[in-house]
């Protein structure tokens, strides 16, 4: 294991500047700016993040705040407010103002505003993702990646906003016309996580924008300042005073006010299953719009054809991204007989030769898990699993005892008994697998009631066919990592949710259709 971890440290080296870059379907020359400003890097002072409030930035009622941590360090390096429900009425009483502004922008001039705050994000990325490593952990090139995707993400809904078309339906006699017109469905309540701090939010916000929507969004306390920052770029590039609000506080306490409210007419959320299932709920009961983007527990299926150097090094690259906590993060490796034991070799050599450490600091792979909670639920993972026969083939412990730092590992022995084969580890941690046949690998797959990302690696154009076909999940890449362009559907089927974050999809969800019958005088 020791001289395929040697071997494999160097190309897990050389492709760290790539990899990032390629997936956001940037140039790799576009990331090299990465290690000039790691080595002249100096911490920003990280500020005290304020509500955003029919326009102004504005402390919450009564100063009240909540700490931000440094993951890397446990310090504390800021503080965000906390609002009241007093600074909640006034939120959803400016986005009903906003949203009478905002729906009669025309579509041309809202692209316009659109494209201005990309502008902004990209020439703003340096400080932006320095913010976000410090409240965040990942390293700065995946900060600074982010950030760039996010500008693409909103020049390519403030295209779409050109094109959501009605339609002429053919009546059935002359001198009718039959017109089916979409509208903004209204103003929206967005609640969105900290493993991407300003993704989760940007494709949340680009769909309503484009739409003709106005938004609240509740970002994740625990990463405030890069979501306020997104907000920042759109608030200065003209969207008007109340199209966009921004709100942290108790999370259950905002969602709970928000989505029964008759101001709002949408939610959109993004955070595991659980709690989806209890927004839901609470939106189903006031008959609200919605868009679920839940957990997963992605298969990875390598095939006896597969090339199993690809397979490899795009897969340690896909497991060990914001150190696995991705909702699309693949998580079963189920790895056909014959090449299994090539295949665990070389991901749990490459797996031990990835550098973690301070997300801030030159050079390093892998930041530390965002907070606390994700250090204990690794550990009572792995214990459990070790309980019950698994063999920990690499990493395993979490690293020092200041900054929530833990091992890339990998997993062997596993079965359907150990809760991390069937709860969303959202950590660093890879199980293998093996399977003889395509059904029982097939089988494997959709034993979930996940069903969000699927990765498979195979030579046959048959075999490829077949997998798409058969795996339950609303995305799937085969032989590459292509997840998560703009122009893509991204979501998920099952207990993962339902309704797309990417692709003309996306918009969809923030339009209702009116239908209107008219008669020539
Ligand atoms: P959690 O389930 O308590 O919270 C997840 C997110 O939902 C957080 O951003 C949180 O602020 C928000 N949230 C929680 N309760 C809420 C409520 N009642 N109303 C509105 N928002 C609420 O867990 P956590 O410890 O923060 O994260 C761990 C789990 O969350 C992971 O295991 C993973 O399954 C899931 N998660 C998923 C994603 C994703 O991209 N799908 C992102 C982050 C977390």
């Amino acid at each position: 294991m020791e001289s395929i971890a040697a071997s494999l440290h160097g190309t897990v080296r050389s492709l760290r500047l790539s990899w990032q870059a390629k997936l956001a379907g940037l140039s790799a020359f576009d990331i090299a700016p990465r290690t000039r400003f790691a080595h002249s890097w100096r911490a920003p002072l990280y500020p005290n993040v304020q509500l955003h409030i029919a326009g102004q930035w504005r402390d919450a009622e009564g100063g009240r705040t909540l700490p931000v941590l440094n993951p890397a360090t446990e310090e504390q390096i800021g503080t965000v407010a906390h609002a009241s429900h007093n600074d909640l009425d006034a939120a959803l009483a400016a986005a009903a103002k906003g949203f009478s502004i905002w729906s009669q922008t025309s579509a041309f001039e809202r692209a316009k505003i659109m494209r201005r705050a990309a502008a902004l994000l990209r020439e703003r990325v340096k400080s932006i993702s320095q913010l976000m490593t410090l409240e965040q952990g990942k390293p700065l090139f995946e900060s600074k990646t982010e950030t760039l995707l996010a500008a693409d993400i909103i020049e390519w809904f403030a295209e779409e906003a050109r094109r959501t078309y009605g339609s002429v339906v053919p009546a059935r006699a002359p001198g009718i016309y039959q017109l089916v017109l979409k509208e903004p469905v209204g103003p929206v309540a967005a609640f969105t996580p900290w493993n991407f701090p300003i993704n989760q939010a940007v494709r949340k916000l680009s769909a309503a924008l484009a739409a003709g929507c106005s938004i609240i969004v509740k970002a994740a306390e625990e990463t405030p300042a890069s979501p306020a920052e997104l907000i920042r770029a759109f608030a200065d590039a003209g969207v008007p005073e109340g199209v966009i609000g921004l709100v942290y506080g108790v999370p259950s306490d905002i969602s709970e006010y928000l989505i029964p409210h008759p101001t709002i007419r949408k939610l959109t959320f993004t955070g595991s299953t659980p709690v989806g299932k209890q927004l839901a709920a609470l939106a189903g009961a006031h008959m609200k719009r919605i868009t679920m983007e839940l957990g997963g527990h992605a298969p990875a299926v390598i095939f006896d054809d597969a090339d199993v150097d690809v397979a490899v090094t795009q897969l340690i690259k896909a497991k060990f991204r914001n150190a696995g906590q991705v909702c699309v993060s693949p998580t079963r490796f189920l790895v056909q007989t014959k090449v299994y034991d090539t295949f665990v070799g070389k991901f749990a050599g490459a797996a031990k030769a990835l550098k973690v450490g301070d997300g801030s600091s030159e050079g390093v792979d892998m930041g530390p898990l965002a907070n606390e909670r994700r250090i204990n639920a690794m550990e009572a993972l792995l214990a459990d699993a070790l309980q019950k026969g698994a063999t920990i083939e690499t990493g395993g412990k979490r690293i020092g005892n200041k900054g929530f730092f833990f091992e890339p590992t990998v997993v062997t022995g596993v079965n359907r008994d150990m809760r991390m084969m069937n709860e969303e580890p959202f950590g660093p941690l890879a199980m293998m697998l093996p399977f003889e046949t395509f059904e029982e690998a097939v089988e494997e797959a959709n034993r979930l009631p996940y069903g969000l990302a699927s990765y498979a690696y195979t030579r046959s154009a048959k075999t490829a066919n077949r997998v798409a076909a058969c795996i339950e999940a609303g995305m799937m890449t085969i032989n590459h990592l292509g997840l998560a362009l703009p122009e893509v559907p991204f979501g998920g089927m099952k207990d993962s949710g339902y309704g797309s974050e990417g692709g003309a999809e996306a918009i969809e969800s923030y339009l209702n259709t009116k239908f209107v019958s008219q008669a020539g005088l």
